[in-house]
């Protein structure tokens, strides 16, 4: 008997007839011998609709408030989908965050786990029931309602079944699974058959939402067997496992992009040690995640810093980058929300070197002036005016052959 955690997004749940059918899929799971333990998103476009309620209420919507909720959408699905379990003759129990103990951090809207009980939940298997738990929430040592960050029941999935130690964890969604790059974008996008936590992990922390960061960071750690497939299809997706020689094969293994950065400049700042610390303390000190950093020499004991922030925090971080610029003298502090960015990922990139100039060439060929570089061992990302994201895109995978080769 195997012991498998589902998760389904958002699509998978978005009408009570969906969520009958994803409760039919689970129920065969469990007639095949397995214990089911299922984590439910809220339905599609529910958080949005909530974050937009919230904004026209409070200009910055208090974080703690915010995740009460946010919350409240997962606590819809698992309970409609405990009754269709039971409706079909099987027996279920839904389990909110703060009941089954997913214990965070007091993050609010980007918690982190820190410790989950399986007790109640093994209990409640052990009764022969399909438990099914909801996503993206947890409960601070307080008794506080947390969030995970945008994406994040596919964390909860993979910190239960590392939590339970089970067989598997598969990620149901609305594509067959990980591709080289937005299917949705790009439709000579191709299927992955294997892909590693190492690629996966700079996929999903360069845009491609297909996962959540923290689920595949948590899937590596715990060596969690990792599926991801589509809820409307019985076929064989994408399996996210330890890296082999075969994948070293393919140079660049996807195209990802991200439209959610900013990217704020601080201009003519005196070059001095601790200039630096200055500028990004009392950002992270605010919780405000930056992203690219480039700092520019100019003439004289000059320079300048350039840097990204999540957009949705680049009012808060503008704000606080302002107030450090009129304290140490900056010339200017200005800033663009209408930047994306755009990587390409792949082990391969290794062992070979010109890989980031043949993307610097796409894009110039394309005319799309390149706004910053970062690299890595196994990715190259450009920032890029967000008008360009999709040629951008399509170009780098065709240049790269992500279309034609079998991909692993
Ligand atoms: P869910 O609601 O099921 O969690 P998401 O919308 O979060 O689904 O993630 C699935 C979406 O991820 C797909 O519809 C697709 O548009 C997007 N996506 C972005 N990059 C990729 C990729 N490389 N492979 C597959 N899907 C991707
Ligand atoms: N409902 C949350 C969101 O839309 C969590 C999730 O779907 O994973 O971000
Ligand atoms: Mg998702």
């Amino acid at each position: 008997m195997a012991l498998i955690v589902q998760k389904f997004g958002g699509t998978s749940v978005a009408t009570p007839e969906k969520i009958k059918a994803v409760a039919k899929k689970v129920i065969q799971f469990k007639n095949q011998g397995n214990k089911m333990v299922v984590v439910l998103s809220a339905m599609a476009g529910e958080t949005n609709r909530f974050v937009d309620m919230a904004s026209q209420i409070q200009s910055q919507p208090d974080s703690r408030e915010m995740d009460v909720l946010l919350a409240s959408g997962e606590q819809v699905t698992i309970a409609l989908f405990a009754m269709a379990v039971k409706e079909a003759g099987y027996d279920a129990i839904s389990l909110l965050g703060d009941q089954v103990k997913i214990i965070t951090d007091r993050m609010h809207t980007k918690a982190r786990i820190k410790s989950i009980d399986t007790e109640l939940i093994e209990e409640n298997l052990n009764k022969d029931k399909i438990v099914v738990v909801a996503g993206f929430q947890g409960v601070t040592d307080e008794s506080h309602i947390t969030t995970l960050g945008r994406g994040g029941s596919d964390t909860t999935a993979v910190a239960l079944a590392a939590a339970l130690k089970a067989d598997k964890c598969e990620i149901f969604t609305d594509v067959e699974g990980v591709y080289t790059t937005d299917p949705n974008v790009c439709n000579l996008a191709k299927k992955i058959s294997r892909i590693s936590y190492d690629e996966m992990l700079e996929l999903a922390s360069l845009g491609a939402k297909v996962l959540d960061i923290r689920s595949v960071s948590f899937a590596k750690r715990y060596n969690v067997p990792l599926h991801v497939r589509s809820t409307f299809t019985d076929t064989e997706g994408t399996w996210v496992v330890e890296e082999d020689k075969d994948m070293e094969s393919m140079l660049v293994s996807g195209v990802t992009y991200n439209k959610n950065e900013a990217r704020i400049t601080i201009s003519k700042i005196k070059d001095t040690p601790g200039i630096a610390s200055k500028i990004f303390t009392p950002i992270s000190d605010a919780g405000i995640i930056v992203d690219m950093i480039i700092q520019n020499t100019r003439a004289g004991d000059l320079t300048d810093m350039t840097f990204t922030v999540p957009r949705n925090e680049y009012n808060k971080a503008i704000a606080i980058v302002q107030k450090i610029g009129d304290e140490i003298g900056a010339e200017s502090v200005t800033g663009s929300e209408s930047i994306a960015k755009v990587s390409i990922v792949g082990v391969g990139m290794r062992n070979n070197s010109g890989i980031a100039t043949t993307m610097f060439h796409i894009l110039s060929k394309e005319g799309i002036n390149i706004q910053m570089i970062s690299t890595s061992e196994i990715k190259v990302s450009c920032v890029i005016d967000e008008k360009y994201t999709e040629l951008a895109v399509r170009s780098l995978h065709e240049a790269f052959e992500l279309d034609k080769e079998d991909q692993n």
